[in-house]
């Protein structure tokens, strides 16, 4: 970490909430964001002030450019190995993703892939896909296993994700997604029952902090989300899931019971769930990239936002439903597909998302004690979602220090050549 003092000065705009100390944002919160023209410093990776200092050693120059704090990623299944291209031909063709799970694709295909691969495979296509991440503005990220389907593999996948975040410029958090297809020689009930023998060296040698499973016809039910929950609570962990996505099992009003953090994709998510999952402290994370690609339904983004839910977005990065890294085309496609705001839609892609992951103390905001994680974009916010595919990124910073740099224009905001 950096320990000393970076200036920034002179940008258009710097996203800051409408308070300091809050934890996430919704209702009328999110409006209250504001975009104004500015400068900040950081001291020690800690931002340390709403105003430049002109002492610093490291002045940036800002002008022009909005000042957001670096996007954080709460939905991602890194580490995986391959892709599925051929997947994605059947789908547009129309073939549904039950069938393909069905005749051995999906899951099934990247836990081969994951068998069949050394570890230093997997850490080169995930050093990449996290370089990738950052080049567009992700400065943290949740790392999933969940291609194991098997208790040794699992614990693979999530050796190999500690193995990432210690070469990876971001912050990452592991969950360990222990219940995503059934595997091969079990039932649902049985790899449930295994799933709770595995737990103890599943979280031995630390770094997980929360518990995930997938709710569909294809993998496990409301009752095993229950389980799930009760293992969640048993070991301090935070309990996602994965639920309504592709049918409608009234997963949400388990998920609330069962203390979840998170209810992830919702697009089939039944209205009378709305307002109690809006109530609850229960973030709704939305992934519309996987939505586009895969047809799928559409998550009530609006209804959520307007009855008060901490609404939050994520790529779903993994080679099935979402080959996606790009926060910002996330932020793009959720603007336009459930009519966010882009206030609403970039507190989703920061703060909430920090709430989810429970780092929201340290990270996902621009106030003063927070860490220095920024992006400094080549245009107004408002551009995040309009520029529909373009990169807004020229700069990020990680603890107050640079870790992208785009191009030369960039590289002089910083004062080199
Ligand atoms: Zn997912």
């Amino acid at each position: 970490m950096s320990t000393g003092t970076v200036s920034f000065t002179g940008a258009a705009q710097i996203l800051r909430p409408p308070r300091d100390g809050l934890d996430q944002l919704r209702g009328a919160d999110l409006a209250g964001q504001t975009l104004a023209p500015g400068g900040l410093t950081a001291v020690g990776g800690v931002i340390a002030a709403l105003e430049p200092d002109p002492r610093a050693g490291l002045a940036v120059d800002a002008h022009g450019c909005a000042i957001l704090p670096g996007f954080i990623d709460c939905h991602t299944h890194l580490p995986f190995a391959g892709w599925r291209a051929g997947e994605y031909e059947q789908k547009v063709g129309g073939v549904r993703y039950e069938e393909i799970a069905r005749t051995g694709g999906g899951i099934a295909s990247s836990a081969r892939a994951l068998r069949e691969s050394s570890d230093e495979q997997v850490l080169v296509q995930s050093r990449g896909l996290a370089a990738e991440m950052l080049a567009a503005g992700t400065t943290t990220f949740e790392c999933k296993s969940g291609y194991g389907l098997s208790r040794e593999q699992e614990l693979r996948s999530l050796r190999l994700a500690q193995a990432l975040a210690a070469e990876v410029a971001q912050t990452t958090t592991s969950t360990a997604l222990l219940a995503h297809s059934v595997p091969s020689g079990y039932t649902a009930d049985t790899w449930m029952d295994e799933v709770e023998r595995m737990l103890p060296e599943v979280l031995a040698p630390g770094g997980v902090s929360a518990l995930d499973i997938f709710v569909e016809s294809v993998a496990f039910s409301n009752a095993h989300l229950e389980r799930m929950g009760a293992l969640a609570a048993g070991a301090g962990l935070a309990l996602r899931c994965h639920v309504e996505q592709f049918g409608g099992y009234r997963s949400v009003p388990v998920a609330l019971a069962a203390g979840a953090r998170s209810v992830d994709h919702l697009a089939t998510l039944h209205p009378d769930d709305v307002e109690p999952l809006a109530q609850a402290d229960c973030a709704a994370v939305l992934l519309p990239a996987a939505e586009f690609l895969g047809a799928e339904h559409r998550a009530p983004g609006r209804e959520l936002l307007d009855a008060g839910a901490i609404v939050v977005l994520g790529t779903d990065a993994n080679p099935g439903t979402a080959p996606v890294v790009s926060m910002p085309l996330v932020i793009g496609l959720a603007v336009r597909l459930y009519g966010m705001t882009t206030r609403e839609a970039l507190a989703a892609a920061t703060l909430n998302a920090a709430w989810t992951l429970g780092m929201a103390r340290t990270l996902g905001s621009i106030e003063v004690g927070k860490r220095a994680d920024l992006v400094l974009l080549d245009a107004p916010a408002e551009h995040v979602a309009y520029r529909l595919g373009h990169n807004p990124v020229e700069l990020a910073f990680i603890a107050g220090e640079p870790v992208y740099v785009r191009d030369e224009r960039a590289a002089a905001r910083i004062g080199l050549r």
